[in-house]
Formats: structure tokens, C-alpha cells, sequence
């Protein structure tokens, strides 16, 4: 058996598979440099089998062949984030007992120290392309061929364990939602540590011979511009990327929208996900763009597993039905399923979730009851769809006796004049359990006093939920991903 996205790219050689200021590489390029990296990283090992590779490399070809290339040696690939500081990328190589590391020359200077402090073999991208290929060894799909760190919007990431099947069973269940074909050119502007650009973005394109376009860094001009040109089929971003995107239309001239406008019209699938994606943010996307965002839900330990339709009816606030081949159920305290219209926490089955958070055997155990994972999210179903309601962890507040959704609070706010963004959470009180408490950046020179505030929110929401408290902050502190972090938001209201 050998891995199914090398064998696929066997049938596409001479396609475009990533396209970057570089220059284009086909699939035919990706097989040779991917092997050539393999062979690199074998010299003076057998076979890298369960060992694992850490790598930090800008967004480009020379990552992609890394990532191959660890793959076709038998190693598990951990990919580090380019954004993080010293302390979160040795989290992340010592958590995952890296062995090696391979770094671009950009990073040389941390890595190596890096590597030397944990006694690890260190390599250079410009060192790892002998001129002989040396025979590569079998790779079985039910090997571990990723840890993907989470985004750490809870708590301290945790390092996710994803065989080759579970990659291949998540890219069939999305390419067949979406109908990938290898006619489609996508542009990639997302982080390449985590399962959105890795998963949903890359490994799509990869897997059905499509094209990817990676840009070495976000900036809306720059994806402006490429949407302007015209030859693009798909684009995937998270909510943030799509306000800064919004930002960028809004103070460019009449003749540069129009055109923009219609770089958009040309495409055929514009998605959305990663957090949920504030209604002004859609309906304003589809006023500039003529596109109705696709939302849909996923996590790093389960792939994508809700989705609005391709075809059909997408609904705001809604994030659709289960994807191909994904089980999803919803369920109370106990475990037991809820009835029709009742939130519960999602619970999600099928060949695409992971195999074992790395080397916590308990931590896995606890996140699973009878072979269904528990994602620690809540939703409902409505008419048959799916409304997030958020993660019971930081999301869903108790207070008073109710239970009560912050990402809901969270959308009537947004709709206030003077607000830009803002954060509900739930601080510990004791008369209350917990009282609701928003954090807000304001847009507008206005003042907003906790009063006016209050009287306008008690027309919008039941009393319970109007937040009691309210700190105006500059902006919300997110994590590399552009997620907000609650446990911060929290601990700026018990400062
Ligand atoms: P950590 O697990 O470290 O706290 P994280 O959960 O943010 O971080 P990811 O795996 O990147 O790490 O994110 C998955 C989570 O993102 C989901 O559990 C869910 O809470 C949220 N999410 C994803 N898509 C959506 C969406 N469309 N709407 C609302 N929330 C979403
Ligand atoms: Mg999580």
C-alpha cells in the first residue's frame, strides 16, 4: 500500500499543482522533490517510521515537498506555526517528541538553537535535496501522518493525531460536497500549521489535481488583486479575512470595485468557517461579491463535519447537514440523544476523525463515549440545519438558572451603531453562577455608557441575557488563527 495522494498525483504529472511568485510546479515536480526530501531525511536512519518531523517553512512549493516528502520517508509531519514565538514553537516540538527539525534559513536562528537545546538533528530546506533517489519504503494509510496542533482558543493546544486515511476520508467527504475537479484554481491564503489551510485548502486541491495558488503572506491588496484577475474557481478564509477583505473594497475607487466585483463573479465557491461568521459580515460579502459565503463546521480532530449545501438553499447562521461519510448526533448531559429543536452537544462519527490526541491517552479516551467523539460544542437543529450555539466550555454561559449562548448575544451586538466587534463571556459570580459579560471594540467616535448600552440591548434580548458589565477595548485578543480567546476576555474582566 503506499499513500493515496501520491498515487492520485501520479495521474495529474504534468498539471500545475502549486502555483507562487516562484514560479508553477506541477505534480511531476512535487513527486521528485518530495523524494528527493525523503531520501534526505533517511540518510542514516531506515525508515522515520512513527518518528516525527517538525518543520517551519513559508508558504510555497518547498513546503508542500517537505510535507510529502516527510510522508514518503514514513515520518509523521508536524507543522509549525511561521507566527509563533520561541516558547509556542518548543511547545509544539518538544509536546510532539520531534526528532528533526527542517527549517527555511528565515527561521535558522531559533530552530537551530532550538534543536541543539533538546538534542535534535537539525536541517536546512537548502540541504535536503541529494541528486540520488534512494528506494522509498511503503507507507500503510493506517499509519499516523500528522499531529496538527488545535488553535488553542480553550486552553493550551493539543497535539491532534490524524492517520493517512483519516486525511483521505476527510478530503473525499469535502471534494465530493464541493465538487473539486481538476479544473479548479484555489487561492490559499491560510495559516499552513492548521487543518483549514492544510486539510480544506491544500490537500482538496492536491487530491483532486487541482491548482493551488499560495501567497506568502495575507494582505487584502494582494488577494484583491489576484481576485481581479480573474482565473481563480474557489476561495476559503475564516471571518476575520473576510472583514479585512470587506475593509480593502470599502475605500477603493468605483472603477477598482467594479472589477473586483466581478473577479468574484467569475469564481464558483467562496467558504467560510473556522469561527462563526457574523450575518453583517455575510450580507455584506454578498452585496460586494454576489456570493452567499458557504459556512461550515469542522475541528482539527474530526475534519469538516457540517455543511451548507453547494446547490440549494445555505442559510445565515446556520452551518447546513452532515457532510458525506460524517455522523452526527446531538445529546444531552447523559449522553442521551435530545429531541428535535433541543440544544445538545455535538457528537460526530465516521472515518475522517482522528486517531488519538499525541501521547494522552486519557485526554483520548475521555473525548470519545461509545465511538462518537465529543466535539464540546453545542448546537440545534432547526428544520433540519445546524446553529451553532458554541462551545460549552466558554460559549454557553450559565447564569441565573439559564443557559445562554454567548456567539447569540454576540450577533444582536454587532448590530448596535457604535459597535465594530465584540466578545460575550461568562465571569464567575456568586449570586449569579455566572454573569454576562461583553467586551467591545466601538467604532465611531461615540462614548457608550453601560446604561444607554443596557437600555438599547433590553429591547433586542431577554433581560438574563444582556450583559451586566462591559469593558471597551481597543481590540479582542485572538490567537494565530484570528479566533478570539475567551479565557483572556475572561481574565480582563477579573483584572
Ligand atoms: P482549542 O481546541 O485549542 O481550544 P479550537 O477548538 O479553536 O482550539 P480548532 O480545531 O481550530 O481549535 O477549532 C475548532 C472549533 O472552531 C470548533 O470546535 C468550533 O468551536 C469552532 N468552529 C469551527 N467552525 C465554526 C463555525 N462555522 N461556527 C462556529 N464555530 C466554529
Ligand atoms: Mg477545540
Amino acid at each position: 500500500m503506499n499513500i493515496p495522494l501520491i498515487i492520485r498525483a501520479e495521474e495529474h504529472n504534468e498539471k500545475t499543482a502549486i502555483a507562487t511568485t516562484d514560479g508553477a510546479f506541477t505534480y511531476r515536480d512535487l513527486l521528485h522533490s518530495s523524494s528527493q526530501i525523503a531520501t534526505g531525511l533517511l540518510k542514516n536512519a531506515e525508515d522515520l517510521q512513527e518518528q516525527r518531523v517538525a518543520f517551519l517553512i513559508p508558504p510555497g512549493f518547498e513546503y508542500v515537498a517537505t510535507q510529502w516528502g516527510i510522508w514518503r520517508a514514513g515520518g509523521i509531519a508536524v507543522p509549525l506555526c511561521i507566527s509563533h514565538p520561541r516558547p509556542e514553537l518548543e511547545y509544539v516540538i518538544t509536546n510532539s517528541g520531534a526528532s528533526i527539525i527542517v527549517a527555511h534559513p528565515n527561521f535558522e536562528g531559533i530552530l537551530r538553537s532550538l534543536a541543539e537545546a533538546h538534542n535534535l538533528r537539525f536541517i536546512l530546506t537548502s540541504e535536503t535535496l541529494p541528486s540520488d533517489i534512494a528506494l522509498l519504503p511503503e507507507v500503510d494509510i493506517t499509519r499516523r501522518a500528522l499531529i496538527l496542533y488545535t488553535s488553542g482558543t480553550t486552553g493550551k493546544p493539543k497535539g491532534v493525531v490524524t492517520t493517512h486515511q483519516n486525511i483521505q476520508a476527510q478530503v473525499t467527504s469535502l471534494t465530493t460536497a464541493w465538487e473539486w475537479t481538476s479544473d479548479d484554481r484555489i487561492l490559499h491564503i491560510l495559516p499552513l500549521h492548521h487543518i483549514h489551510g492544510i486539510v480544506n485548502v491544500l490537500t482538496c486541491a492536491l487530491w483532486a489535481g487541482a491548482e493551488c495558488h499560495l501567497l506568502s503572506k495575507f494582505d487584502a491588496e494582494t488577494v484583491w488583486n489576484r481576485i481581479c484577475d480573474g482565473n481563480l474557481t474557489l476561495f476559503m478564509a475564516v471571518p476575520t479575512i473576510y472583514v479585512k477583505l470587506i475593509a480593502a473594497w470599502e475605500t477603493a475607487s468605483k472603477e477598482r470595485q467594479k472589477s473586483m466585483s466581478e473577479g468574484c463573479a467569475k469564481m464558483r465557491l467562496m467558504v467560510s468557517g473556522s469561527a462563526a461568521l457574523p450575518v453583517q459580515v455575510l450580507e455584506k460579502w454578498q452585496t460586494i461579491s454576489g456570493h452567499f459565503l458557504l459556512e461550515r463546521y469542522g475541528m482539527t480532530e474530526i475534519g469538516m463535519a457540517l455543511s451548507n449545501p453547494l446547490h440549494g438553499e445555505r442559510l445565515s447562521g446556520y452551518v447546513g447537514k452532515p457532510l458525506p461519510e460524517v455522523e452526527v448526533r446531538l445529546v444531552d448531559e447523559n449522553g442521551e440523544l435530545v429531541p428535535a429543536g433541543t440544544p445538545g452537544e455535538i457528537q460526530v462519527k465516521g472515518p475522517g476523525v482522528f486517531l488519538e490526541y499525541w501521547q494522552n491517552p486519557q485526554a483520548t479516551a475521555k473525548a470519545f463515549q461509545d465511538g462518537w467523539f465529543r466535539t464540546g460544542d453545542t448546537a440545534v437543529v432547526e428544520n433540519g440545519n445546524y446553529r451553532i450555539l458554541g462551545r460549552m466550555s466558554v460559549d454557553i454561559i450559565k447564569t441565573g438558572g439559564y443557559k445562554v449562548s454567548a456567539l447569540e448575544i454576540e450577533e444582536v451586538l454587532r448590530s448596535h451603531p457604535d459597535i465594530q466587534e465584540c466578545a460575550v463571556v461568562g465571569v464567575a459570580d456568586l449570586e449569579w453562577g455566572e454573569r454576562v459579560c461583553a467586551a467591545l471594540v466601538l467604532q465611531g467616535a461615540q462614548p457608550l455608557t453601560l446604561e444607554s448600552f443596557r437600555s438599547w440591548a433590553k429591547e433586542r434580548l431577554a433581560v438574563y441575557k444582556v450583559p451586566s458589565q462591559i469593558l471597551i477595548v481597543k481590540e479582542l485578543p485572538r490567537n494565530a488563527m484570528g479566533k478570539v480567546t475567551k479565557p483572556t476576555v475572561v481574565e480582563l474582566f477579573r483584572g
